[in-house]
This record gives C-alpha cells, structure tokens and sequence, in this order.
C-alpha cells in the first residue's frame, strides 16, 4: 500500500480514536461480566452473551445521532479543582443546584448516569421485561466501563492539551488489543452486591482522577526516550497494515504504569457483574427464565439498525471513539 494512504488511515485512526475504552474492550468487559453473576442470574444471561456482548458499544454508536448522549461518557473531574472534588456534589439534585444542569453536562455525568441506569435496570427486573433487561444490562455496562478510564475523568482527554494527540486511543485501545488476549487474566471473581450504587460510581471515577496524570505524564517521559520513527510503527491491525504506536513502546508504557489497562479492565469487568447483581437483588431476585423466548420489538429492531446506521456514516462532532 502506498505510504500515504498508509498515512492517512493512521491519521483517522489516532484522531478517531477518543473517548471510550475501544470496541474491543467494551465488548470483553460485557462478555466476561457474565461469568460472575450467580447461577440464577447466569443461566439467563450465558445464552444471551452473544447480545449482551455486541450491544456493549451502542452508546457509543448512539453519540452519532444523539447529541445528548455525548456528557454521559465522562466526567471532567479537573475542571472542578482538586482531588477529591469535595466541591462537587456527589448526589445530582445537589450538584444541579450547585452548578446548573447545563454546566454539568458540558462537563460530564458519568457517575450520575451510571446510577440512573442502574436504577432503570432494577425497574427491568422488577417488571420482569425481558428484552429491556438486556438492553440495559449492555448499556449500564458501557458506562461503568468508561467511567473506569482515567481520561474519562480529564478534559485533557486526548492529550490535546499537551502535543500528545492520539493517547486516548493508545491506552484503551491499542494496549488491550495488544496485550488482553496474550496476557490479561480474568479469573476475577464473584459479583458482589453494593449498597450504594452512586457512592460506587463515585469512588470508580475517583480512582480514575487519580490515575489520569500518570497516563499522561509517564507517556510524556517516554516519548522524550524514543525516537519518532521508534515510537510509531507499521504494525498489523484488523488484517490491515497500518501506522501506530509501536509495539515496543507500547510494552514498555505498560510496564510503566504497572499494568493499569489491565487492572483497569479487570476492575471494570466486576463492577458491571456487580451492578447488574445489584439491581436483580434490589428487584426482589426475580426468577430468570434461562430458555425465555425474548422477542424484540419493531421499535427496537429499527433502533438498533439507526445506531448502526449512523455510526457507519460517522457524522459525529466532539469525542467519540470507534474501533
Ligand atoms: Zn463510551
């Protein structure tokens, strides 16, 4: 292939690349979320895994065509000051008053989404709807997800801020495609159930926040070590060959900060399988049809084909990530 054209798939790719965990993760998350739940819960879920799975990018696809969808993926924690934000309140009826919806939605709401899911899964189970339990168990699980990614939980997502374009995408992408099959372990567990929902959401950000400047400092220290052409290389991707972060460079950014996709990744992985337990149990642990017949609507089919749509057309502004 020529080396332009090489060039400019690189280009899109790292400037596409913003914003969420990449498809890829999303999509391990959910699945191996699953294997937590309890033998009640997973008897129902285990043969809808290929659903809940392919469904864990659908907010991301829905940033196409809704606008509003965009402040439920992150939260800009440094805007508001310094760790740990006590400035910001943690229940949203507060925060509003504090601050104003529109403010808080230019910054992000991520922990607030989360629990308002959660709490719309909880409804799911209460009212036994099949079809909305899956749908909201795949979506609730993209939020907690993102909300685990420390540049989720800083305005200087991308690096934009720093002449270091194209980290978002490096960290939650091109490590776990990297690294997760060859070497992430997630033997992690059982789903545990939390009393408080957005206190949880709240502390994963938090820990997030905390993490941020080492993502981004210890990128910065070795970039200065490498050389361009050593930083970046043509590498296969998807059965294409494309330019990105080298391999080299990635490993040892990893090394560097001591694992964190991984931990990251494993942490997010039971807080899904925890929220999804918490809201059957807060429901009254209705009892789960393992062979239900689950019918999709025609509204939801037609819903499921617009996200499609628009993410294949990628009219989106802002962040966004893709994979
Ligand atoms: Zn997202």
């Amino acid at each position: 292939m020529h080396r332009k054209l090489l060039f400019l798939i690189t280009f899109t790719f790292i400037h596409q690349q913003i914003f969420c965990w990449g498809f890829y993760a999303h999509k391990v998350i959910n699945h191996q979320a699953v294997f937590l739940l309890p033998p009640s819960m997973m008897g129902f879920y285990k043969p809808k895994i290929d659903f809940i799975t392919e469904h864990a990018v659908d907010p991301d696809k829905r940033r196409y065509i809704v606008t509003q969808e965009g402040p439920r993926h992150f939260i800009d924690l440094n805007t508001y000051g310094v760790y740990p934000f006590t400035n910001v309140p943690r229940r949203w009826k507060d925060a509003v008053d504090k601050f104003g919806e529109d403010s808080l939605y230019s910054h992000g709401i991520v922990p607030w989404w989360i629990n308002s899911m959660q709490q719309r899964l909880t409804n799911a189970f209460q009212q036994k709807n099949y079809p909305a339990i899956l749908k909201l168990s795949a979506e609730l699980a993209h939020y907690i997800g993102d909300a685990h990614v420390p540049l989720h939980t800083h305005n200087n997502y991308n690096g934009q801020l720093t002449g270091q374009q194209g980290i978002h995408g490096f960290w939650e992408s091109r490590i776990p495609e990297l690294l997760a099959e060859k070497s992430f372990d997630y033997f992690i567990g059982k789903a545990t159930y939390i009393k408080d929902p957005l206190d949880f959401a709240w502390k994963i950000v938090l820990q997030s926040a905390s993490a941020a400047d080492s993502v981004l400092l210890f990128e910065k220290r070795l970039s200065d070590q490498y050389l361009p052409d050593q930083k970046y290389a043509f590498e296969e991707r998807n059965g294409m060959i494309v330019k990105q972060y080298s391999s080299s460079f990635a490993i040892t950014y990893n090394d560097l900060l001591n694992d964190m996709v991984q931990r990251r990744m494993r942490q997010s992985i039971f807080a899904v399988a925890s929220l999804w337990y918490t809201a059957w149990v807060n429901a009254g642990q209705p009892q789960l049809e393992a062979n239900a017949n689950i019918q999709f609507t025609a509204s939801d089919s037609t819903a499921f084909k617009l996200l499609d749509a628009g993410w294949q057309s990628g009219k989106s502004g802002g962040r966004t990530c893709e994979n």
